[in-house]
């Protein structure tokens, strides 16, 4: 057996409270992998009971079982399934980092508050998936992997039939007709396990790549007759649909759902709100007894009109079940997997010995979304932008020194519309300050631009005035005739 190094970096896991929440980020395994990486483990005095493993099964691997409150005194670093409540985050100490899905996509007032705390986060979220090296860490292609398969078991022990075809003395049982939208990691899964209880299974995704990977697997691939393929989102995952294509997609999954007994919904579009594929229409298009799993189902709505996490029974007798933590219904295993990719991303960031990070290393610069470091180098862009600031000064003094005194005031006036982009400017900026120092230059700026616009207009206006009151008059002009003469 290799030899376990001295440990000089502490990892600490809690109890997780969120209300479905079975799964643990740290496994007795883990703890063993990670105390070759140099990391001692902590972990909360029953933290791992919902999934299965005991207390003594961690201190046997190797890690300290402790209270909540000795973990947040002495780890460096934390690791989550659900990332903690902003009450959690204001017990943890400056310079801890937390690793974890952290929603950084959707909540920036939640990263802004680890920022503020002087925390570091590393947001699974933002893993560069198609990275080879980010392979092992890939948390939502773990825990996706397993809802898809727990998906086709909750749609099976839901529906009133046989999912395989069944030839019986009292007559044939055909087998239940299978709908699954999106074919990503959980689709596919789906499509497996759903194949593997004897369903006949149709699958549909927008990316052009899904139909050659839905068919490998024996399922027929649902031709709606639309293509989405232009604009394929980056890295070739799904990008958002335009209104226009959503509604066309609706009104044809609406009209398909109805041939089937069971549809699954597992489409999503990375950092977005889902798409809604299937609307109230297409539910109660679909024949009594028929069921509906929506993995995508949040508050900020599903893949389905309508589903709310937790079970419902339409008034056409549709069973929708909204079912996004159905990897923590798989808990055993899904807590090992994602101790992997947590574990991994922690030993990621462990270089000689300590916590560290590299910005320059494309994996670092996707994870970290909040630390003290990205502090230093906002102050860092501070200087540039007063250098700049000081320099284009000189020269607009240099460049207006050079214009006559006489055409001075038109200058000015003329200043008014470029000022009118400054405060632009500063909405832009504003809407993503996040210190009391930028807030002060959006101040400044913002008054001195307004200063700026006002007084141009102001000045625009008297000039006008001016050359009305110089307009030479009737009188005058029979005077200058006179002169003339
Ligand atoms: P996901 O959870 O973001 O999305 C699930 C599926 O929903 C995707 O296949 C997506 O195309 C589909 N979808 C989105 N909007 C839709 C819509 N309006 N209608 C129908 N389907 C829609 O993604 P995922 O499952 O994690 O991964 C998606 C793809 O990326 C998979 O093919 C997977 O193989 C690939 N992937 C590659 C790597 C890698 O390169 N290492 C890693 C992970 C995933």
């Amino acid at each position: 057996m290799a030899a376990i190094p001295e440990a000089t970096v502490t990892f600490g896991v809690l109890n997780e409270t969120s209300e479905y929440e079975s799964r643990v980020a740290l496994t007795p395994d883990i703890v063993t992998r990670l105390r070759k990486a140099g990391v001692s483990c902590l972990i909360e005095y029953g933290a791992g009971l919902p999934s299965h493993y005991v207390d003594d099964d961690y201190i046997k691997a190797g890690a300290q079982v402790l209270a909540a409150d000795e973990i947040i005194a002495q780890a460096d670093v934390m690791g989550f399934v659900d990332r903690p409540s902003n009450e959690l985050v204001s017990r943890m100490r400056q310079g801890t980092w937390i690793v974890g899905m952290l929603d950084s996509f959707n909540d920036d007032s939640y990263i802004a508050q680890l920022a503020q705390a002087r925390m570091v986060g590393i947001a699974i979220e933002r893993l560069p998936r198609q990275l080879s090296s980010a392979q092992s860490m890939d948390e939502m292609t773990s825990q996706n992997s397993v809802m898809g398969y727990k998906a086709a078991l909750v749609a099976a022990n839901a529906y009133g039939s046989f999912f395989p075809m069944m030839t019986t003395a009292a007559g044939t049982v055909r087998p239940a007709k299978v709908l699954i939208l999106g074919a990503g990691i959980a689709g596919l899964q789906a499509i497996g396990t759903a194949k593997r209880l004897g369903a006949v299974v149709t699958a549909y995704d927008v990316r052009p790549a899904s139909k050659d990977e839905v068919e490998s697997l024996g399922a027929k691939f649902l031709d709606l007759g639309l293509d989405f393929s232009k604009g394929q989102g980056e890295g070739g995952y799904a990008r958002q649909l335009t209104a226009e294509e959503q509604a066309a997609q609706q009104a044809a999954v609406d009209k398909k759902a109805a041939d089937f007994d069971v549809v699954i919904t597992t489409a999503k579009v990375p950092g977005r709100k889902p798409p809604c594929l299937l609307t109230a229409a297409g539910v109660s298009g679909m024949h009594r007894g028929a069921v509906i799993v929506d993995c995508a189902a949040s508050d900020l709505g599903g893949n389905v009109e309508g589903s709310v996490v937790g079970t419902t029974q339409t008034e056409g007798g549709v069973t929708l079940i909204g079912a996004p933590y159905l990897a923590s219904e798989v808990a055993n295993t899904a807590s090992n997997l994602l101790a992997r990719n947590v574990a991994d991303i922690v030993s990621h960031f462990v270089r000689d010995g300590k916590l560290s990070m590299d910005l320059d290393d494309e994996l670092d610069n996707a994870l970290v979304v909040a630390d003290a470091q990205r502090g230093a180098s906002s102050m860092n862009t501070l200087v540039v932008a007063i250098t700049l600031f000081v320099l284009a000064l000189l020269i607009g003094v240099e460049v207006i020194g050079k214009v006559p005194a006489t055409l001075h005031t038109p200058l000015m006036s003329g200043a008014n519309s470029i000022h009118g982009i400054v405060i632009v400017g500063v909405v832009i900026v504003a809407a993503h300050a996040d210190s009391p120092l930028a807030y002060v230059f959006i101040f400044l700026a913002a008054v001195l631009g307004t200063m700026n616009v006002v007084g141009g207009y102001v000045v625009t206006d008297r000039m006008l005035e001016m050359f009305k009151s110089s307009k030479p008059s009737k009188a005058g002009a029979d005077q200058d005739k006179e002169g003339a003469k």
